[in-house]
């Protein structure tokens, strides 16, 4: 397809951030035709990268010594995408529509996206600012941490979720004594179930990974660097290095500060527009009302940025408008990969298909008898099968989804006991 010939007179279209949901908007435009002016305000002034592997691939030994870019250099120029890097949006004036940059100067939109992600949620307690407790959000984070993770060092892991999952992976697979401090009872509460966090942490475990459950850190103490954590019964965790990964906070600084409706989240409804619509949000900073179940979320996850992003460039642009995709994740922990579909609730049925103790399970999350969510462990087989079923709403048979050698499809309530069902 002829790029589009690109207009300078109008005013642009300004992208503030340039994460996966920025870059994707930018993007999105120009594949769909848009030929007026687009500027990407990104506060870093390396290429934009990916975000995965800072947890992951960075962090092993012979990990490359730079960033991923999401795009290449050329990517940028050869669609006329402008970045503007080393700069930030200071403010937002929506009767003037224009944005104010960090150097003081002030630029015109025609619409404005919003796609400033998340920041990492500060760890609050005495001594959290000591040079060597990290929260992992950038490139430079993971390089530091690399560097830490030497054979025999001390890692203390503030938080089981996602990243105090991955990074106790990396440690100890590094030859780190690795311990993870966790408020929770369990590993990766937030987003899995109880079957699926035992099978983590028995496999962190023989991987020589200590967890403890239930622990409130009450101070970072050490002379001028963090020597160890200390948790709310006093005991003293030792430590060459600290990691906090307790979660993130939305970036609606900008959008609040401009009156725009926010809620933990920029609120945007199935557009993506915010409460003024010239201006648009996407990824990590939403929360969105609509998509696959019409609930009003927040998702931290790359494939729903880049949906957001393809709804934003559509209706900039115009175009065919895609339907909303079931949100899905991943992580890899000692080889081992948990890929979910959809959104699980803690209120949902729980149904284990297959034993743990093989190594590959899958567990599906039934609400109201409808697939709402599953969780794949060690293999993908239930994985494309259950997007289908859970955008379909499809009602599920219980004991025949528990048996592991019944497909998932095969579980669907045919209509006349889904009859029987309803009565
Ligand atoms: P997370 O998934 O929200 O997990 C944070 C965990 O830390 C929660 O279990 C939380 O418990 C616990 N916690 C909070 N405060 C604590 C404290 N003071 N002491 C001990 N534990 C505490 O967040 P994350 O792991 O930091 O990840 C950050 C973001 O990166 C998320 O958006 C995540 O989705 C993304 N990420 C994703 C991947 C992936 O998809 N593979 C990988 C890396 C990062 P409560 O629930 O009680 O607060």
């Amino acid at each position: 397809m002829p790029e589009p010939a690109i207009h300078k007179a109008a005013a642009p279209v300004i992208v503030i951030g340039a994460g996966h949901a920025g870059v994707a908007v930018a993007a999105g435009l120009r594949t769909r035709g848009y030929g007026g002016r687009i500027l990407l305000v990104d506060a870093q002034t390396e290429l934009p990268y990916e975000r995965p592997p800072l947890s992951k691939e960075l962090l092993k030994p012979g990990a490359p010594e730079q960033p991923v870019p999401l795009r290449k250099q050329k990517y940028y120029e050869d669609r006329g995408l402008e970045r503007i890097a080393g700069l930030t949006v200071t403010g937002i004036d929506r009767a003037d529509r224009s944005v104010l940059l960090s150097d003081g100067t002030r630029r015109e939109y025609h619409r404005l996206v919003i796609a400033t992600g998340a920041r990492a949620r500060p760890l609050t307690v005495p001594g959290a600012d000591l040079g060597n407790v990290l929260a992992l959000r950038t490139y430079d984070a993971a390089a530091r941490l690399k560097r830490a993770l030497v054979p025999g060092a001390r890692v203390a892991i503030i938080g089981a979720g996602y990243i105090g999952m991955e990074v106790a992976a990396a440690a100890a697979t590094a030859g780190c004594d690795t311990t993870v401090l966790e408020f929770q009872d369990r590993v990766m509460s937030r987003v899995t179930s109880a079957p699926v966090s035992h099978f983590f942490e028995r496999l962190h475990e023989a991987h020589g990974v200590r967890f403890v459950f239930g622990a409130a850190v009450t101070a970072v103490e050490g002379s001028g660097r963090a020597e160890r954590v200390v948790t709310s019964d006093g005991t003293a965790y030792p430590a060459d290095v600290v990691v906090a990964g307790i979660g993130v906070l939305p970036n609606q600084d900008l959008a609040e500060a401009a009156g725009l409706d926010c809620r933990d989240g920029i609120l945007v409804d199935e557009h993506c527009r915010t409460s003024d619509p010239l201006i648009y949000a996407a990824g990590d900073a939403t929360r969105f009302t609509g998509g696959f179940d019409g609930a009003s979320q927040r998702l931290e996850c790359i494939q729903s940025a880049l949906a957001q992003a393809e709804l934003v460039a559509g209706d900039i642009a115009g175009g065919p408008a895609r339907a909303a995709e079931v949100p899905w994740f991943w992580t890899v922990q000692h080889g081992v990969r948990l890929q979910t579909a959809g959104v699980r609730h803690p209120g949902d049925e729980v149904v284990l298909r297959g034993d743990p103790a093989d190594g590959k399970f899958s567990v599906a999350y039934l609400r109201h008898g409808r697939l709402a969510a599953v969780d794949t462990v060690a293999g993908l087989a239930d994985f494309r099968p259950a997007k289908k079923l859970i955008a379909d709403k499809a009602l599920i048979n219980p004991a025949a989804a528990a048996d592991p050698a019944v497909p998932l499809t095969d579980a669907v309530l045919a209509p006349a006991a889904l009859a029987a069902a309803i009565r």
